[in-house]
């Protein structure tokens, strides 16, 4: 944390930042500078809430400079995090496209769009179990026999699947079948979830909240690090905006950011971001322009009677081409 102070502070306005500092036991370092002062504080363990010297007289800025997060950190570790499930590698290096309808429906739904996952090189399949809907009048997914149905589906077709856990009584269960859970949007900082996830054998797909910052994001990661589980997949699936055009707004810087900042593999899910299938493919192309390890996307085969987000659904053929464009700028970035 570095304390900026005004031009004009006085030097019992700079002295009282000092005595302050030093009262929480750290170490107050004033660097003086052309025309005014800054105070440097050292020898914290972890990060200094700025608003502690936001409202002191003489303060014009409190500027963090340790990152809050730590083991999710590339300051902790400078290797990217390469996540194992099944035969399948996840992070710098590997393209991984997860795919699948929004909802497991039936097992004749599930078992006819996974064969054309299978087919156009889909690594992973998805589907949800427990949908967390907007609305408690909507299909809120098949729960257990759901679960089983993803199972069929892995022993049929040698993909791992991937599912969403909504709460923590339902945890055991969700683990039990999925060899990836996810924590959606909704529950990014649904912290008690969190820690649950932490104790988990699974890796976790952490999903970011619909308007959360970044450092929220990696907060909440940091939540299931801390809590034992390494094995963490960040996925950006669009932030709420003002626009109309599409339900969210894809948010493709965060991706290099995210790159820079944290060791975790990044996935983007334009399905959700979007909202409509005719963007579905140009964002991923983008997605993948810009560094992202994987996609995850919805598949239908008969979208006009998905029982959730059919209008976001790719045709079959529509994956089998995704699948394509993706191999090849995956293959053109890794020559550059
Ligand atoms: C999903 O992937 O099925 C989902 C509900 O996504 P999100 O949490 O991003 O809305
Ligand atoms: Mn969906």
């Amino acid at each position: 944390m570095l304390v900026v102070m005004d031009k004009n502070a006085t030097p019992d306005q700079v002295d009282r930042v000092v005595r302050t500092i030093a009262s929480k036991g750290f170490v107050a370092r004033p660097i003086p500078g052309g025309d005014r002062i800054s105070i440097g504080i050292l020898n914290n363990e972890g990060p200094v809430d700025p608003a502690l010297f936001m409202g002191m007289p003489g303060v014009k800025d409190a500027i963090a400079v340790t990152r809050p997060y730590k083991l999710v950190s590339r300051e902790t570790k400078a290797e990217d995090t390469l996540i194992q499930v099944g035969n399948v590698t996840i992070g710098k290096g590997h393209l991984t496209i997860i795919g699948g309808p929004c909802a497991i429906e039936s097992e004749t739904q599930a078992m006819t769009i996974a064969e054309r996952v299978k087919q156009a090189g889909g690594n992973i399949f998805r589907g949800g179990a427990f949908k967390p809907r907007t609305s408690p009048y909507s299909f809120q997914g098949m729960e257990l026999e759901g679960l089983k149905i993803l199972a069929k589906v892995r022993e049929t077709f040698g993909m791992p699947v991937i599912t969403e856990v909504i709460d923590r009584e339902t945890f055991d269960q969700v683990e039990a079948y999925a060899d990836i859970v996810q924590i959606g949007t909704r529950n990014m900082q649904n912290f008690s979830l969190l820690k649950r996830a932490g104790q988990s054998h699974r890796p976790v797909m952490l999903k970011r909240g619909m308007s959360a910052t970044l450092e929220e994001w990696l907060m909440a990661a940091e939540y299931i690090m801390a809590a034992g589980n390494p094995n963490i997949l960040l996925c950006e699936r669009g932030v709420r905006t003002f626009v109309r055009h599409s339900r969210n707004t894809l948010d493709l810087s965060v991706v290099p950011v995210i790159a820079k900042e944290s060791h975790l593999p990044v996935l983007v899910d334009p399905s959700h971001a979007a909202g409509v299938r005719d963007q579905v493919i140009p964002l991923s192309r983008a997605a993948l322009a810009v560094g992202a390890h994987g996609l995850m996307v919805e598949v239908h085969h008969e979208p006009e009677n998905a029982l959730s987000d059919g209008a976001q659904s790719l045709y079959p053929d529509q994956f089998t081409d995704l699948c394509v464009y993706a191999r090849k700028i995956h293959d053109l970035l890794r020559e550059h």
